[in-house]
């Protein structure tokens, strides 16, 4: 079996050096092809130098089985970004996601390939921070994001899972099919499905340097997911605008009535009122109808598949041959001929 673990990496020339050693020392014990795709995403540092000469310095020394890949990106473009582009080039049948930073361990990333090679019936493991060493507003702020998330989107994330996983190679294809610019990885493994595997792990301090994410960022990210995953912010609006019709509705008919039962007044300002917020709620229900609509050309814009296969199987009409199992999600047709001959069927579904 082999192994990509890609390192997405961001002025973190101060990181690396440990990094590498810790990830060969980890990964050079085992009976493991594995290759490390560095990512530099556009470092204002030394990055890119610092990799180059580590990895020199590991091939040099001839005995370890690594196999190396840097890719560097022309500006910075985030995170996410430069997972997608570390996916692009990763070879493996697993691959992992581990930030350069040495606050996830390299053991653990081994620990869930073991638990993948363990267990076939799983295609994904998701670390889980055990505790966090995070400010308690921040971590509230959080926690009320998973809340409202999970609540507004019909994709379930699961909350304080990172993006330090190891997943098969299906799961990384069908990732790859997602096209969206604003990519939310968190949403994007719920979205693709597989079984998921959670598995808690203690994260350490950040080596050297300060993390990325600003309050600013975070809050865009955050935004930038519920945007992804859920029309439910225009649905508000739809609710708000008929809602206040109605409650508009409601007490004009009641002065209505008290003016035919027992000749009260209706003022010229309030019936000014009611007309202005009836108005107002009829035209914030428009508003969301219009906006949903904006919103589902948005999503086929996407260009999401339909759906993902985790995998098919094949019977021959013999009843002699054993059925041949094509493995897929997303893997191209010829991967898929390659494995059955009698599957006639591309692996994806749209
Ligand atoms: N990173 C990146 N591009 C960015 C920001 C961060 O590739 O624009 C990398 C960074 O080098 C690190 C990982 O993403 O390897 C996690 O970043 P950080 O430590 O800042 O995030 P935190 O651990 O605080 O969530
Ligand atoms: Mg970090």
């Amino acid at each position: 079996m082999n192994f990509s673990l890609i390192v997405p990496s961001y002025n973190e020339a101060r990181n690396l050096p440990t990094f590498i050693a810790a990830a060969t020392a980890c990964l050079d014990g085992e009976d493991l092809d594995y290759e490390l795709v560095f990512v530099d995403d556009g470092s204002s540092d030394d990055t890119s130098e610092v990799l180059k000469r580590e990895i020199e310095s590991y091939r040099a020394a001839g005995s370890g089985r690594a196999a190396f890949v840097v890719v560097e990106l022309a500006r910075n473009f985030g995170k996410e970004a430069a997972l997608h582009a570390g996916l692009e080039r990763a070879t493996g049948d697993c691959i992992g996601f581990i930030d350069a930073d040495m606050q996830q361990d390299p053991q653990v990333a081994l620990k869930m390939l073991r638990f993948l090679d363990d267990n076939p019936e799983i295609d994904c493991v998701a670390a889980v921070q055990e505790s966090r060493k995070e400010s308690l507003p921040l971590r509230a702020c959080k926690k009320l994001f998973y809340r409202v998330f999970n609540g507004m989107s019909d994709t379930r994330i699961i909350a304080d899972v990172s993006d330090f996983r190891v997943f098969r190679r299906p799961v990384a294809e069908a990732l790859l099919s997602l096209r969206e610019q604003f990519r939310f990885s968190k949403g994007l493994f719920a979205w693709v499905g597989f079984s998921t595997h959670v598995m808690p792990y203690q994260v350490h301090e950040r080596l050297s340097g300060k993390s990325k994410w600003t309050v600013r960022k975070l809050v865009s990210y955050g935004w930038n997911g519920v945007l992804a995953f859920s029309t439910w912010p225009l649905k508000l609006v739809m609710y708000t605008g008929v809602i206040l019709a109605l409650i508009t509705l409601f007490f004009f008919g009641w002065d209505l009535f008290e003016k035919m039962a027992y000749n009260y007044d209706i003022s010229t300002t309030q019936l000014l009122v009611y007309v202005v917020l009836l108005m107002g709620g009829i035209q914030m229900f428009v508003l969301g109808i219009l906006g949903e609509y904006m919103a589902r050309a948005y999503i086929e814009a996407k260009n999401r598949p339909v759906c993902i296969v985790r995998s098919e199987y094949a019977f021959a009409a013999a009843a002699n041959q054993a059925p041949s199992k094509v493995r897929a999600s997303a893997s191209t047709a010829s991967e898929t001929e390659a494995l059955s001959d009698d599957a006639g069927t591309g692996a994806r579904c749209a």
